[in-house]
């Protein structure tokens, strides 16, 4: 196929603006196109050359592509960048400037789809050493043959800017009509292309099987599932009755979601866009190579960044650190992660995606083996919504965004690439800084592990109820200690050490080592959120439920000129909380 056959559609696409119209042009272009390069076509038609899954990407920066442009028409290299700043579009610069070519090259002769894609290839694969001199030099031979039209679109896919408004979707309408007989076969069409996030891959099966080898397209170990998401509701009556009244509600975490492929020791992880992490993570490439017990399976997991000392959640921020390409050694080791795993879509051959939520999990519990760094995400069964609420400010504190309830009953399939009704999110609505810093007492402790073993990994703080005399607690805090603190801790603390809970102590949480509620430390944290655990405040705004707060750090100050009767009081927590509310009502989009 000539590739100005190929532009001629693109042109008469980029001019429509009904979606109706660039359909109908598709399955025009899709007829036309020989069956053996129908998924180049449409990569190329969509701007890429190969799925993104793949990872391999065109992108050649601007300022290369108009070295080529400058080459490959003979202008000097300022006009060619005054037409660009003019112009603004690659494409258009080429368009203009190759119109001007004075002299023919010997070698013009009729580009084809084929040498196009082949040379494209070549422009994404170069690597290493004299890569870029490579590509111009590619790009150069491909506009020496290509027409002015040619040229426009040749740059405008190798500088990443194609933007024909073709979607993948759009694709598929085409695929349906020219292929499956109309739009009653869309949804198979889509289906084999959440399964594969694949669309050149569906176009190929489409053309040389037809709809039934599209049905029978199946779920592939290296290809990614486009994820299935969830829905959103505010109040927890509300999900109950969308659910049905019975549900599973699973903590939801605040890290990166990771579609994890393992076939015998190799295993790829994907993002939630599928994208291929792998190379960030090779600290959850060794964990799935030690404790997934399957030979193939594909799993769907949240990794979050931990404290390494207290293994307590960090905020999704941290996970940042992964993205520096070079400092992954040094990210590993500062800023391990754990993973949650909450479903599995395969397991050697067999296609879980049509089993209900309640086999799956199942399954997962058989073959991940839980350890320091690999659990299952913490789930309950509930048919109250009292209930449901308990878990979800419990998620809250403990670092979580707030709880994922999912529907169960055989319904509860895992829908690829869909957002809907299965699955609910219920995330804290209130998001504000803690401004003022708070000071509290030291009631418990928790053993340490790793780096801090033999030390206190964290310290269970407590606030002052005057009216009560009392102290209830409202953090576990295991951050902003340094390693003076950390040594010096223990024998500050010896001597208010006692074997049990101090019966002025008001907490549900059990902590290794009580103390006497003596020493004051100054405390920050992110926000303080309501607790099914932490005993200030219990009662005050909800029932059963008092105040923590969350992701609390020591901010170095002990507060020895404090008694403990000095520490802030519940009083103040509730005020302080409710403030939080009053400017979130006052200021909506924050
Ligand atoms: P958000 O920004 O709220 O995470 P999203 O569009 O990425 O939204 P949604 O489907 O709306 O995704 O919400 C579910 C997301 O929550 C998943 O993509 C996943 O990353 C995350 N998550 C954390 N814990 C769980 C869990 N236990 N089950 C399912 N998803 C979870």
């Amino acid at each position: 196929m000539h590739f100005s056959q190929l532009t001629d559609y693109y042109e008469k696409i980029e001019a429509t603006t009904s979606r109706i119209e660039m359909t109908n042009l598709l399955v025009e272009l899709l007829k036309k196109s020989p069956p053996e390069i129908i998924d180049k076509i449409v990569y190329l038609t969509v701007g890429e050359i190969y799925p993104p899954f793949t990872g391999i990407e065109l992108g050649v920066a601007d300022k290369l592509a108009l070295r080529a442009v400058k080459l490959a028409s003979g202008q000097h290299e300022k006009f060619v960048k005054e037409e660009y700043s003019r112009l603004g579009d690659i494409g258009l610069v080429a368009e203009k400037l190759l119109q001007k070519r004075s002299q023919i090259t010997l070698h013009m002769h009729e580009l084809t789809v084929q040498e196009v894609y082949q040379s494209l290839e070549k422009i994404a694969r170069a690597v290493g050493e004299g890569a870029m001199e490579m590509k111009v030099q590619i790009l150069v031979g491909l506009l020496a043959s290509a027409t002015p039209k040619e040229a426009k679109y040749i740059l405008r896919i190798v500088t990443g800017k194609l933007r024909l408004g073709v979607a993948d979707m759009t694709i598929l309408d085409a695929l349906a009509i020219l292929y499956g007989g109309g739009k009653e076969a869309r949804e198979s069409f889509e289906r084999a292309y959440n399964l594969t996030s694949d669309i050149g891959y569906v176009a190929k099966i489409a053309v040389s099987e037809g709809l039934e080898g599209i049905k029978n397209i199946k779920i592939t170990i290296g290809r990614p599932v486009r994820p299935m998401l969830a829905e959103r509701l505010s109040s927890a009556t509300e999900i109950l009755d969308k659910v049905g009244g019975k549900c599973i509600v699973e903590y939801k975490y605040d890290g990166e979601r990771m579609q994890i492929h393992k076939k015998g020791g190799d295993v790829i992880i994907f993002s939630r866009r599928q994208e291929n992490i792998t190379s960030q993570y090779p600290d959850v490439v060794k964990l799935v190579q030690e404790s997934v017990l399957a030979d193939e399976a594909i799993l769907e997991c949240e990794a979050v960044a931990i404290e390494k000392e207290t293994g307590e959640m960090l905020p999704f921020q941290e996970l940042m650190h992964r993205k520096r390409k070079h400092e992954i050694h040094k990210a590993i080791e500062e800023y391990p992660v754990s993973l949650y795993f909450f479903d599995v879509l395969y397991v050697d051959g067999r296609d879980l995606t049509i089993e209900p939520l309640e086999q799956r999990r199942k399954i997962l519990e058989k073959i991940v083996k839980i350890g320091e760094r690999i659990n299952l995400s913490k789930a309950v069964y509930t048919d109250s919504s009292e209930g449901l609420e308990r878990f979800f400010h419990e998620a809250v504190e403990v670092g979580c965004e707030g709880v994922v309830v999912k529907a169960l009953g055989k319904e509860a399939i895992y829908r690829a690439g869909a957002r809907g009704w299965l699955w609910i999110k219920y995330k804290r609505d209130y998001k504000s800084e803690m401004i003022d810093t708070v000071d509290l007492v030291v009631v418990g402790a928790f053993h340490g592990r790793g780096r801090r073993s033999g030390k206190y990994g964290a310290l269970l703080m407590a606030a002052y109820d005057p009216e009560k005399d009392v102290f209830p607690s409202v953090c576990k805090v295991g951050s902003g200690f340094t390693d003076e603190d950390l040594e010096k801790l223990p024998s500050i603390l010896e001597q208010c050490k006692i074997h049990h809970r101090h019966a002025r102590v008001e907490t549900g949480m059990e902590a290794d080592v009580w103390f006497e509620p003596r020493l004051v430390l100054e405390i920050i944290g992110a926000e303080i959120t309501l607790s099914p655990i932490h005993r200030a405040g219990w009662n005050v705004i909800k029932e059963n439920t008092g105040l923590a707060i969350r992701f609390p750090r020591f901010t170095g100050k002990y507060r020895l000129d404090k008694s403990p009767e000095d520490a802030t009081t519940v009083n103040e927590l509730i005020e302080m909380y409710n403030s939080q509310l009053k400017k979130i009502v006052e200021t909506p989009s924050s």
